[in-house]
């Protein structure tokens, strides 16, 4: 993802993803290429066009044509890049079905993922298949989670809410009852021999498991007792892995079933860490409302009016506003005006057009200027105002307060408006 705004690429992303969903075509005849990165161009070139010589056979002469243009299409796009780039291509083409049968337009997509994919496939179908990349949208961060007490270790890997064992080892340390016979203190030293020998094969196993992880965000450790403490405080885990720590949680058992208890006991602190730095944000607007300090608005008119006189500092979108700002223009007397309206209703609204009066000469003759997603739009005022953009998900109830009590727009003020 972008590093400057990771999550306004994501967001950008996604409504790449929403739109494509709705295409259609009239047949079979919708055409998907993902390739990923390290494929020789030359090599997917020559697939293509063994593709294309397959879909002579198609029975429909219309659908063979188009399935036929669309690989065409992907070829020429294809063509321009020299090599494949390091996160793959994908390639969406062909001719998107209209109300009126005969009548469709050939569109092309070339998107590059934000992450790299390792599917390489080619799909001929009614609508472009689009899985792959909704997978990658939903790929969380990855946590290392240890459990352990004196007799047994467990490995695990959290994505999402998924938890997978990697391995499961036994200590060798003897219990805490000595046999008869032994002396106490020999015992004893035995004892911390054995478990000095377990907690430094622990150490040597999170090593090879977690220093090289992809995305790997933290580690949990649990499991009963203070077997577990003394692993972390002493000498045994490797400095960058100890930073990554984030907490150690106290579990009734070891194995799979303390791998389960600990994920479910962190679940709400690994929420407020992911989503921290949107809370924050969310908690600092509310703050500057709480106070009255008039150094925060929200709404569409406020913060575009806001925008208009630079004065945002930040601007707080949250991704569950769903709006196109919408420039109409009287094809007459050239009066001008913006609304706002629901994406779901744009369409029913620009079929409204003909019928709307214009204010100023009352002729009905409306035309559509531009129509633009209403966060796209903000997002290009705060740009080139160089205000700080953030994007709120509606994953805490910060975010679903910022969205339904506030509209899901708002802003942080340079200086006190005046209305
Ligand atoms: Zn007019």
């Amino acid at each position: 993802m972008n590093e400057e705004n990771a999550p306004l690429s994501r967001f950008r992303f996604q409504r790449m993803l929403e739109m494509l969903e709705k295409k259609e075509g009239r047949g079979t005849e919708l055409i998907t290429v993902y390739i990923p990165p390290g494929k020789q161009v030359s090599d997917v070139m020559s697939d293509l066009r063994s593709e294309w010589g397959t879909a002579g056979n198609i029975k429909s002469k219309t659908t063979r044509k188009n399935v036929q243009d669309a690989l065409t299409k992907v070829m020429e796009r294809l063509k321009l890049f020299r090599q494949i780039p390091d996160n793959g291509l994908v390639f969406f083409a062909g001719t998107i079905a209209s109300d009126q049968p005969g009548v469709g337009d050939m569109e092309t997509y070339v998107l590059i993922p934000p992450e790299p994919i390792s599917t390489y496939y080619y799909r001929c179908e009614h609508r472009f298949m689009l899985d792959p990349l909704y997978e990658l949208l939903r790929s969380e961060d990855t946590y290392g989670i240890l459990i352990m007490d004196s007799k047994e270790a467990t490995f695990a890997t959290l994505k999402g809410r998924r938890a997978d064992i990697v391995r499961e080892i036994t200590s060798g340390v003897p219990g805490k009852h000595r046999a008869g016979g032994q002396s106490a203190r020999r015992f004893e030293r035995l004892r911390e021999m054995h478990l000095n020998e377990y907690f430094n094969r622990v150490g040597g196993h999170m090593t090879e498991i977690f220093l090289e992880a992809q995305n790997l965000k933290g580690i949990i450790v649990g499991g009963p007792g203070p077997t577990k403490e003394d692993f972390v405080n002493g000498d045994y885990l490797h400095y960058e892995l100890k930073d990554k720590v984030l907490t150690v949680v106290d579990a009734a058992y070891t194995g799979v079933e303390g791998v389960k208890e600990v994920v479910d006991k962190s679940k709400d602190f690994l929420m407020n860490i992911r989503f921290y730095g949107e809370r924050k944000i969310v908690q600092d607007f509310l703050r500057h409302i709480g106070h009255d300090t008039g150094l925060a608005t929200y709404g569409e008119r406020e913060v575009l009016q806001a925008l208009k006189s630079v004065n945002v500092r930040t601007l707080i979108l949250s991704e569950g506003v769903r709006r196109a700002l919408v420039k109409l223009r009287c094809r007459e007397c050239g009066y001008e005006k913006t609304k706002i309206v629901d994406l779901g209703e744009l369409e029913a609204f620009e079929q409204e057009l003909s019928e709307m009066k214009c204010p100023k000469c009352g002729n009905e003759v409306y035309e559509l200027m531009e129509k633009e997603d209403l966060i796209e739009a903000l997002v290009g005022m705060a740009e080139e105002a160089d205000a700080d953009i953030e994007m709120i998900s509606t994953h805490t109830e910060e975010g679903e307060m910022l969205i339904k009590s506030f509209g899901g727009i708002a802003a942080i003020l340079n200086y006190r408006q005046f209305h």
